[in-house]
């Protein structure tokens, strides 16, 4: 039988990624083989129940949403995700998938629209980036950099650079909370014109670091 360990199914307004603002379901699975230093959920790393896959599609579906956002912790790093996006799928949701970019995610069902949150040196977790996975993004799919001071913004500016990614998927600048002036981001952002989209993360404006939001 499938199961998945979740550490908590909520309501929620998307607050990251083009689908920013929607009303979303969210999934958040236990367990994350990262340790970046700005997390902001901490309390997915351990914990959770166990639920059947059915059971999780009968919470998602009382919700009563179309969008749902498979979230962690890292959720590729429980090997049911798969299952579980592809199910949402064929319900016929609108399904994302956040991802730190250090696991493959070339075994994701291609209706599923990724938002790879790929490492910034300032994240301390820069050695576990799998590059090959820039790759593997299409125009639907989101490479999100969190930005936690200049030399984190120089890289990623050297990154988008070496690899052409603006062509394909849509690159998100978010400044690191609490650690990066949201308005310097974005001078530094109109001073290059990098062909970036800059983003703040709505949900902690509306709820700070609240689980469940
Ligand atoms: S990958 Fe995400 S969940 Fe895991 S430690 Fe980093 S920020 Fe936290």
């Amino acid at each position: 039988m499938s199961r998945l360990r979740v550490t908590e199914i909520f309501l929620s307004l998307q607050g990251e990624s083009r689908s920013v603002g929607l009303p979303t379901a969210f999934v958040r699975l236990t367990g994350c083989p990262l340790r970046c230093g700005y997390c902001d959920t901490t309390y997915a790393f351990s914990g959770g129940s166990w639920m059947a896959r059915e059971e999780v599609l009968e919470r998602v579906a009382g919700l009563g949403v179309g969008h749902v956002c498979v979230t962690g912790g890292e959720p590729l790093a429980q090997r049911d995700c798969l299952g579980l996006l592809s199910a949402l799928c064929d319900a016929g949701y609108a399904v994302s998938l956040e991802t730190s970019g250090a696991l493959d995610i070339a075994p994701v069902d291609p209706r599923v629209v990724k938002v790879v949150d790929l490492k910034t040196p300032g994240s301390g977790e820069l050695v576990r980036n799998r590059y090959e996975n820039l790759d593997l993004l299409g125009p639907g799919d989101q490479l999100k950099l969190v930005i936690c001071d200049r030399t984190d913004y120089e890289w990623a500016r050297a990154l988008l650079q070496e690899h052409d990614l603006a062509e394909g998927a849509e690159v998100l600048l978010s400044p690191c909370h609490g650690r990066q002036d949201p308005r310097e981001l974005g001078e530094w952002i109109l001073e290059d014109r990098l062909p970036v989209r800059f983003q703040l993360q709505l949900h902690k404006y509306l709820w700070g670091d609240q689980p469940g939001r």
